[in-house]
């Protein structure tokens, strides 16, 4: 068993405000989503990491959208390695810099990994495990990082605290996918699942039941749950 349970620190990075996450214990932590866009922001993490001492053991994407992937390449270089996703968002991040472009950002090309992350996959992370669960439907390669000893899930852009992840005016997304991903995996996870978003403040399964209007039949052509 571990020694300490594990702290979740979120930064708010990019015009697109993305939540990036140093999940860390016993001096190992996760790095997950590096959405930092300015010299400023990569220097936050860095400051973190190396206040609390810890050895970054794990790179991981929750999905491959540019705003989740601006500080791929300079922390894949930094640490020597590439970000662990799933293979569905690959098209993404190879073309991440034509993306960016699209955008008018500057944005050096992430290296692609050479193993993909998909559902059922466990990760040892700071002597806890983390389940892959893959939850499609914002994009096709989108995957929650659950922990069910510290009662969390890192989820990207699958549920938000009041909504949900976009599907108009994206590629590759599915509004039906996204809820189906939402009732089948988010929620049978337990009311008292602490929900550790792309976007927005953190939240709890619980929470989200009782007042996400996605969740309870309050949005039109989405139904409740049974
Ligand atoms: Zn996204
Ligand atoms: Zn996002």
């Amino acid at each position: 068993m571990a020694a300490s349970s594990m702290t979740v620190k979120s930064f708010t990075f990019n015009p697109f405000q993305t939540n990036c996450y140093i999940a860390h214990a016993n001096g190992e932590a996760a790095l997950i989503d590096p959405g930092t866009h300015t010299a400023q922001e990569r220097q936050a993490v860095l400051d973190y990491l190396e206040r609390h001492a810890l050895e970054v053991t794990h790179l991981l994407l929750t999905h491959a959208h540019i705003d989740h992937i601006f500080g791929c390449a300079f922390f894949a270089d930094h640490f020597g390695r590439p970000f662990q996703m799933h293979a569905a968002d690959k098209p993404f991040i190879a073309q991440a810099e034509e993306q960016a472009k699209g955008f008018g950002f500057p944005l050096e090309q992430p290296p692609l990994p050479d193993t993909f992350l998909e559902e059922g996959d466990t990760l040892s992370v700071a002597g806890f495990t983390w389940k892959v669960l893959h939850t499609p439907g914002h994009s096709p390669g989108s995957i929650t990082f659950y922990d069910e000893a510290n009662g969390f899930a890192i989820s990207g852009d699958v549920l938000f605290s009041g909504s949900i992840g976009r599907t108009e005016g994206l590629p590759q997304t599915s509004l039906p996918q996204l809820m189906q991903s939402i009732f089948d995996k988010l929620v049978p996870l337990g009311d008292d699942v602490t929900i550790y978003p792309g976007h927005g403040t953190q939240t709890t399964v619980g929470a989200e039941k009782q007042r996400n209007p996605f969740l309870t039949g309050q949005v039109p052509g989405v139904p409740a749950p049974e």
